[in-house]
C-alpha cells in the first residue's frame, strides 16, 4: 500500500497470564537478558583479540546454535526470540557508532541488569506468537488471556511481550493500517515551546501545561527520597520501589494521555504545523530546570503529533531553529535576550510581544518560506525534466 492510504501502528493490549504462565513470562525474561549479556561479552572479546573486528549480528546470529549447547537454559525460549535479542544489541552499537561518528561521547552498549531488561519480541506475527480470540498463543509458553479492547487494523507484523509496574501487555505493531484523514481546514500554524506554558501557537493560543503534572512530579521526587533513606536489601525498600515504579508508570501515562489529546486538537485545526528542529540532547543540558522538564516532554508530543498526522493525512514539518526567539517577527532584527526576559521589544520596530508568542510567528514564517523553496526547486526541476521531479504535497 502507498504511503498516503497506509501508515503503520502499535496496538497495546493487556494480558491476564496465570500465576504460572507469569513465571514462564519472568523466566523467558531472565533468559533473553541472559543472552543479551553474553553476547556483548562476546563482542568485547572477538574485538579485544582483533578477530572479528566489527562482530555482526548474521555472526553472531550462526553462533546461536553453540551458544544454545552452552546455555541449555536457552532452549526455553522461542529461537527467534532470541534471534531478536540479538538484532537488538546490532541495534545499540550502530546508535554507539552513529553517535561517535557525530563527534559525540556515547556511553559504550552496557550490560543489562535483571531490571532493565523489560520486554522480549517474536519478530514475525504467526511464527512463535499469534492472538486467536481472547487468547494469545505464544510458543514455549501456551494460551495467555489477553484483552483486545479494541480491535487492531492491517497485518500484524511483531508481538513484543512487555513487563511494566501493574502487570503484562502485548504491543501488536501492525503495517498497512488504513489512513482515517481528517477534513482540510485550510489552516497552517507554527508552534513554539513556551518556558512557562507547554506551547504557543502563531495563532497565540497558549497551551497550558496541565497542573496534575506538576503535582505528581512533586509526588515522585518526595517517594524516590523516601526511597534515597530505605535500607538496601530490605523488604520496605522493595514495596516503597514497587511504589515508586507505580507512581512513575501514572505520570507516564498521563503525560502520553495529555500529548495525544493536545496532538489532535492541532490536527483538527490546521492542515500544516511547523515546528522547531530541537536537538533535545543538547537542551537537556540546560540548566534551566523548568525548561529540560518541559523539553523532555516536547520530544515525544512531538513523536506523538507527527505519528498522528501521518495517519490523519496532515503535515508536520521541522524547521531548522534558528534564532526563533531572538529575531523580531514583525522586522527582522536581531534582539538578543536571555531566558528570563519573558518579553519581546524591538529596538527597531518597537514591536512588543510575548517571548513565545514572538518565536511562534518567526517559526511559522520560517516554515512557509522553506515550503515556497522547495516548491520552487521542484517546479524547476519538472520543467528542466519534462516531469521528472516529484509532484509536490502542499
Ligand atoms: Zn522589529
Amino acid at each position: 500500500m502507498s504511503k498516503e492510504t497506509a501508515t503503520h501502528k502499535t496496538y497495546k493490549y493487556r494480558l491476564e497470564p496465570t500465576p504460572e504462565q507469569a513465571q514462564t513470562l519472568e523466566n523467558i525474561l531472565w533468559q533473553c537478558h541472559t543472552l543479551y549479556n553474553i553476547a556483548l561479552e562476546q563482542r568485547k572479546t572477538w574485538w579485544q583479540r582483533g578477530q572479528n573486528v566489527g562482530a555482526t549480528y548474521p555472526q553472531q546470529k550462526a553462533e546461536l546454535p553453540d551458544l544454545k549447547a552452552a546455555f541449555p537454559d536457552l532452549a526455553s525460549v522461542h529461537s527467534q526470540v532470541l534471534q531478536d535479542v540479538l538484532l537488538r544489541l546490532e541495534m545499540a552499537f550502530k546508535r554507539f557508532f552513529a553517535r561517535v561518528k557525530a563527534g559525540e561521547k556515547p556511553g559504550y552498549p552496557r550490560f543489562q541488569g535483571k531490571g532493565r531488561y523489560h520486554s522480549f519480541t517474536y519478530p514475525q506475527y504467526g511464527n512463535g506468537a499469534v492472538i486467536d480470540g481472547g487468547l494469545l498463543s505464544l510458543s514455549k509458553i501456551g494460551r495467555v488471556r489477553i484483552r483486545v479492547h479494541r480491535p487492531w487494523e492491517g497485518t500484524p507484523k511483531t508481538v513484543t511481550i512487555s513487563k511494566e509496574a501493574d502487570g503484562w501487555y502485548c504491543c501488536l505493531s501492525c503495517e498497512g493500517v488504513p489512513i482515517h484523514p481528517l477534513p482540510k481546514t485550510g489552516e497552517v500554524t507554527g508552534i513554539d515551546v513556551g518556558l512557562k506554558v507547554f506551547y504557543v501557537t502563531a495563532q497565540n493560543e497558549i497551551c497550558d501545561n496541565p497542573r496534575y503534572f506538576r503535582k505528581a512530579e512533586k509526588a515522585l521526587r518526595r517517594k524516590q527520597r523516601k526511597l534515597a533513606r530505605c535500607q538496601r536489601g530490605s523488604k520496605r525498600r522493595q514495596k516503597v520501589k514497587q511504589q515508586v515504579a507505580r507512581h512513575y508508570q501514572k505520570v507516564k501515562r498521563q503525560r502520553a494521555d495529555f500529548h495525544h489529546k493536545e496532538a489532535l486538537k492541532l490536527l483538527r485545526q490546521y492542515d500544516t504545523i511547523y515546528l522547531e528542529d530541537l536537538q533535545v540532547a543538547n537542551l537537556m543540558r540546560n540548566h534551566h530546570l523548568a525548561k529540560s522538564i518541559n523539553d523532555a516532554g516536547w520530544a515525544q508530543f512531538r513523536h506523538i503529533l507527527e505519528y498522528k498526522a501521518a495517519c490523519a493525512g496532515k503535515r508536520v514539518m521541522a524547521i531548522p531553529p534558528h534564532y526563533t526567539s531572538q529575531v523580531c517577527s514583525r522586522c527582522g532584527a536581531y534582539v538578543q535576550k536571555s531566558l528570563s526576559v519573558r518579553t519581546h521589544i524591538c529596538t527597531e520596530c518597537g514591536l512588543v510581544l510575548d517571548r513565545d508568542h514572538n518565536g511562534a510567528i518567526n517559526v511559522l514564517q520560517v516554515g512557509l518560506e522553506q515550503d515556497r523553496r522547495e516548491q520552487a526547486k521542484t517546479t524547476l526541476a519538472c520543467s528542466d525534466s519534462s516531469g521528472g521531479g516529484t509532484a509536490f504535497r502542499g
